[in-house]
């Protein structure tokens, strides 16, 4: 991993020739950035939702000229045939997962998704039934866990263990989530973190946590939602069970924009593993015999059961066109550049009482920060709204910022730090 600059200044002029050697500067030229008082706004809400590719627009046109054209036809005529539509991310997504093409598949959304994969992993016994995830995580995988310990018959009270900070602190220790694995031990059926956490933007050694599980006889899962896009992952060396994502925020695909999955290729190849069946799932080449007999695909597809949301992904396609162009490490490494310029800078800010609750470590983080305000954090807030910065609020006092590798700059973060210094 390259090492961070030491020799960081406070300047323009510094941010300028940053940006003036950043390889990677022209990709922020493909998204539409919106627009303050006739300026560029200071986009630090990409893990959020991130910015409209220019080719967007002309991938949905794409479409519905060949519905106009074509109707059903399409679905063997269109310039990319509906037929096969999931087929078009296969390859983008499996780099970006680190996967191989037979794990991954785009489909439905985050915590569908999640819920799906959740019926196939989470098969608790009597004796073997606990969930073990991260206190603290979003609400959504909250509620799914909840859920899904009620739907086979436990107490979620007793069913999911929560991991949580030491006290005073915001972030978990490694070390921590082994010992809390180790303690459950033979009780654990499976550990379902995030990737990054979306409120601190901690990001966990995935490869270790899935080797404890492991070694205590757990499947592990993970929700890459914060991840996908901002980390360099290599989920099949690491032995991940399973995951899944969305792909409005780093993947910048639009809102709603359709989720994904990566199912470990032991798991996609064992004929027992369990999926719900649906025709999209369902071998391709037998598919419109319309038989009875559910017969899997031998790739992560088979998680699939509807035939493709063809208007829903089309911005997908142009989104990846762009990661196509990107090796992911220049992306991670100028990330990380680019975050810790921003923590630099944000460290010089004395008049302004917060914490960086995020951890400093960029092995530990990705492109987020968080700023936990000990006074005045809407007010900074409204402040930053008002002078064309989007950034996130999160209640109680905190505010998240993500530099983006892919369109942000170091000028974008330099201007951020001075507006800041110019707030009474
Ligand atoms: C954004 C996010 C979600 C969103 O879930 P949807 O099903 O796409 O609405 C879920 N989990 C995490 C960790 C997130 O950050």
């Amino acid at each position: 991993m390259a090492k961070v600059d030491t020799q960081f200044k406070a300047t323009r002029n510094y941010a300028r020739e940053m940006d003036d050697a950043d390889t990677l500067s022209d990709f922020r030229q493909k998204f539409i950035i919106p627009q303050h008082k006739g300026k560029d706004v200071i986009y630090f809400c990409g893990n959020s939702l991130g910015l409209q590719p220019k080719a967007a627009a002309s991938y949905y046109e794409q479409e519905l000229k060949d519905w106009a054209e074509f109707g059903v036809e399409g679905h063997f005529q269109a310039k990319r045939p509906w037929f096969g539509y999931h087929h078009f991310f296969t390859k983008s997504l499996a780099k970006i997962a680190g996967a191989n093409e037979s794990e991954v598949v785009a489909m439905n959304t985050l915590t569908v998704n999640l819920h799906l994969l959740m019926l196939s992993f989470y098969k608790p016994t009597k004796k073997r039934y606990k969930i073990i995830m991260e206190a603290g995580a979003f609400p959504s995988d909250m509620y799914a866990m909840e859920t899904q310990a009620v739907l086979h018959g436990f107490d979620p009270n007793d069913a999911v263990i929560e991991i949580a900070p030491r006290k005073g602190e915001h972030t978990l220790h490694q070390s921590d989530i082994e010992d809390a694995i180790r303690e459950h031990g033979n009780k654990v059926a499976l550990v379902l973190f995030g990737g990054v956490n979306y409120y601190t933007g901690q990001y966990f050694d995935l490869e270790a946590i899935a080797d404890t599980a492991h070694e205590v006889g757990a499947l592990v899962g993970f929700d890459l939602a914060h991840a996908v896009g901002n980390k360099v992952l290599h989920l099949h060396d690491w032995d991940i069970d399973f995951a899944c994502w969305c792909s409005y925020k780093y993947l910048n695909s639009g809102p709603g924009a359709v989720g994904g999955i990566f199912v470990h290729d032991k798991h996609v190849r064992d004929k027992n593993t369990f999926r719900l069946g649906g025709w999209w799932g369902h071998d391709e080449k037998t598919r419109f015999k319309m038989k009875k007999g559910f017969k899997p695909t031998r790739t992560a597809e088979s998680w699939q059961m509807s035939n493709a949301q063809v208007l829903n992904m089309a911005a997908h396609r142009a989104s990846l066109d762009i990661f196509d162009e990107v090796n992911m490490t220049d992306l991670a490494n100028k990330s990380l550049h680019l975050t810790a310029y921003a923590e630099l800078l944000l460290r010089q800010i004395k008049h302004l009482k917060f914490e960086i609750i995020t951890p400093s470590d960029p092995l530990q983080r990705g492109c987020q920060l968080s700023l936990l305000f000990k006074s005045k954090g809407k007010e900074v807030f409204d402040f930053l709204q008002k002078n064309g910065v989007v950034a996130d609020w999160r209640e109680p006092n905190v505010i998240r910022i993500a530099p983006v590798p892919l369109y942000n700059t170091f000028q974008d973060v330099y201007t951020f730090y001075d507006l800041l210094m110019k707030m009474e």
